[in-house]
């Protein structure tokens, strides 16, 4: 059907990266633009300025190639249609998509993840109301945290949630709230809610939320008879995925302990994360979702008909040239 070509000519995996625009911050401290992307080309260029022995400086170009690549001047809404828009029709037809936001704290991540699921959203329920019409699907919100290796539902109050594995390999969040909706106000107001409840600690927001993955999730139901009154069962699924900062990682030799543990924790995840979407890629069968709390969580996720975009969050400024360059190695081994 048209459905099914569809469905094959959208990528297993794509990634995708992003390029902030500079800072007033930045450009006060005279930092350079140091990425160069060719118009209507998926390649990109780092320029690295090192030092010789004798002290002069020399630059050393980085080259990276990517499913696309997105300049300064790209808008939240041609990012929705490279990324996410092509995944939408096919969560009706039990394919399971996650969407990953990567890269360094002040990168860009939340920017550009937080307009993605109310896009989807209003897609989604576009579709519901035109082609599915009758067949009884329904749209249902959930929103929550892993933080040090914890879950917290970011719609109830950051309650502390189990996770439980039944015998048929399926992995739930014990106690999650998932909130039923079918108009793109309320899912406003439950974003917005969760964005509020993300940990704040006491250092500000985005110091402590860069230590968190933010999971947001649109999950498309239906009952076994398409009426709108009996208990629904899963159809398919789109997560939406605000990564810790990836240079938390490297916090493992923190004086803080806490900061140490939170940090080797971060490194667990995003290293588990890549082996699991390098083994989706290869069909390998076996998928390594043990690994971490943040992979476990999203294994029904990679099993089935998946789809997975990685949307890499860069930098341009000079100042951010090591951070830049792992992320985009960290890209690449995904890819
Ligand atoms: P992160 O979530 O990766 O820590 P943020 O999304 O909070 O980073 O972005 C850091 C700052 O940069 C914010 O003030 C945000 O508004 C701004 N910003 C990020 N990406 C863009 C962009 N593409 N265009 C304009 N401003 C951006
Ligand atoms: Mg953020």
């Amino acid at each position: 059907s048209g459905d099914k070509e569809r469905a094959n000519n959208v990528a297993k995996i794509k990634v995708v990266v992003r390029k902030r625009p500079l800072n007033k911050k930045e450009i006060a401290k005279k930092e350079e633009d140091i990425i160069t992307i060719q118009p209507h080309s998926n390649y990109l260029t780092v320029h690295e300025t090192k030092l010789k022995v004798d002290l002069t400086e020399y630059v050393e170009r980085h080259e990276f190639v990517f499913d696309a690549v997105l300049n300064e001047d790209v808008t939240n809404e041609e990012v929705y249609s490279e990324t996410v828009e092509p995944i939408v029709p096919l969560i009706f037809h039990r394919t399971k998509a996650t969407c990953f936001a990567y890269g360094q704290t002040g990168s860009g991540k939340t920017y550009t993840m937080q307009p993605l699921p109310l896009k989807a959203s209003h897609d989604i329920l576009r579709l519901m109301h035109q082609m599915h019409r009758s067949q009884g699907f329904q749209l249902y919100v959930s929103f929550f945290e892993i933080y040090g290796g914890k879950v917290f539902d970011l719609l109830n109050d950051r309650k502390k949630l189990c996770m439980r594995e039944d015998g048929k390999q399926q992995v739930c969040i014990v106690g999650l709230q998932e909130y039923r909706v079918s108009n793109v106000d309320t899912i406003r107001e439950l974003i917005e809610k969760g964005n509020a409840t993300r940990s704040t600690g006491t250092t500000g927001a985005n110091e402590e939320s860069s230590r968190s993955h933010a999971i947001l999730q649109l999950a498309i139901k239906r009952s076994a008879d398409g009426s709108d009154s009996k208990p629904a069962r899963l159809v398919g699924k789109l997560s939406f995925i605000d990564l810790a900062g990836s240079e938390r990682g490297a916090d493992t030799t923190d004086n803080d302990k806490q900061t140490r543990m939170e940090g080797a924790e971060i490194n667990k995840s995003l290293l588990a994360l890549k082996e699991c979407i390098r083994a989706l890629d290869n069909d390998q069968g076996h998928i390594p979702f043990r690994g971490s709390k943040l992979t476990e969580v999203l294994r029904d996720s990679f099993v089935g008909d998946s789809r997975t975009v990685m949307i890499s969050c860069i930098s341009p400024s000079s100042g951010s040239c090591e951070h830049t360059i792992n992320t985009l190695r960290y890209a690449d081994r995904v890819k």
